[in-house]
């Protein structure tokens, strides 16, 4: 297939952002094919963000090894790979940005003490009068409205940010947060559409408070379930999360396009690798993708994982 080259002004963005924590496995190659697929039938364009702000838990080589196995996989994205890690400049504004407007606060709670409260973050040190001097993360102040967000798959759902909490946006080892990076990041790739996994899901709320208060556009968001373990559990190396094989990418992608809801033909599997990625886009439906959170894998005699079953 031959993605669409250039700009398409007004026209579908999406991405894929992985974080190099780790090898792409099953999981995270059917987040890859759903945000793939919408974006490729859409005639829209794919960008390739690797999310590297969290130095301490990456993994020497997992962006390289990302990219090789998307490749393999036959994804073909938009323009050059976006590092997270070179946008610091960006990510600085926005939490200047936020502290003009009053609603940063440094908070040196450990997560002891978070974790004796119940849900949310009980605003502890929101009130504190004392300076903090010693190493501190920075939250935002929330306010206690509602927020409704329409997802395309899971729904229509409202939450009052009341229930996240005040959030941090910088960590107490200086690292720029995931919601606010995330939401400074899509807005300057001009991303229409967040196809992701609903493990963001919770997230979502704080980051459209983030794109209201920094004037940022809100994308359309999609959330694909997270696949598990047949009996619910986090997929897990030492059981079934499949690591990915470029030898096996057909039986893989058919795999998962099945997932999606897209019911391919027996013969699929078996397919070039592009006949298999022109089907799925032709075929593609977010409706048909299951809407619900988790979604757990066959049990093993049911499914062409990989070879060893
Ligand atoms: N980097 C995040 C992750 O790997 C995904 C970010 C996003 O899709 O919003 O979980």
């Amino acid at each position: 297939m031959n993605p669409p080259s250039g700009p398409r002004p007004g026209g579908y963005v999406g991405r894929f952002a992985p974080s190099p924590t780790g090898d792409l496995h099953l999981g995270s190659l059917y987040t890859a094919t759903g945000a793939y697929l919408d974006a490729r039938s859409h005639q829209g364009r794919f960008l390739l963000r690797i999310d590297d702000l969290d130095r301490p838990r990456e993994r020497p080589g997992a962006a390289d090894r990302i990219l090789r196995t998307l490749e393999a996989f036959g994804f073909a994205w938009d323009g050059p790979v976006v590092q997270q890690s070179a946008r610091a400049a960006a990510h600085g504004r926005a939490l200047a940005a936020l502290r003009a407007l009053e609603r940063l606060y440094p908070c040196d709670c450990t997560r002891r003490e978070r974790a004796l409260g119940v849900g949310a973050y009980p605003g502890t040190c929101r009130h504190r009068r004392e300076p903090i001097r010693g190493p501190h993360a920075l939250r935002v102040r929330v306010d206690p409205i509602e927020i409704d967000i329409d997802d395309r798959i899971q729904g229509r759902w409202r939450r009052n940010l009341a229930a996240t909490g005040d959030f941090i946006v910088q960590r107490r080892d200086g690292i720029v947060a995931y919601p606010l990076a995330v939401v400074v990041d899509d807005a300057a790739l001009g991303v229409t559409d967040v196809v992701r996994g609903a493990d963001l899901l919770d997230s979502t709320p704080a980051q459209r408070f983030l794109q209201t208060l920094l004037s940022l556009p809100t994308p359309r968001y999609a959330h694909l379930p997270v696949l598990t373990e047949p009996d619910g559990a986090k997929l897990a190396k030492s059981r079934r999360s499949v690591p990915l094989d470029a030898r096996i990418a057909g039986p893989q992608l058919a795999t998962v396009f099945d997932l999606l809801g897209l019911a391919p033909p027996a013969g699929l599997a078996r397919a070039r690798i592009e006949e298999l990625w022109a089907w799925g886009v032709a075929h593609w439906n977010a409706q048909q993708v299951p809407r619900r959170p988790n979604l757990p894998l066959p049990a093993p005699t049911a499914a062409p994982l990989g070879p060893a079953g």
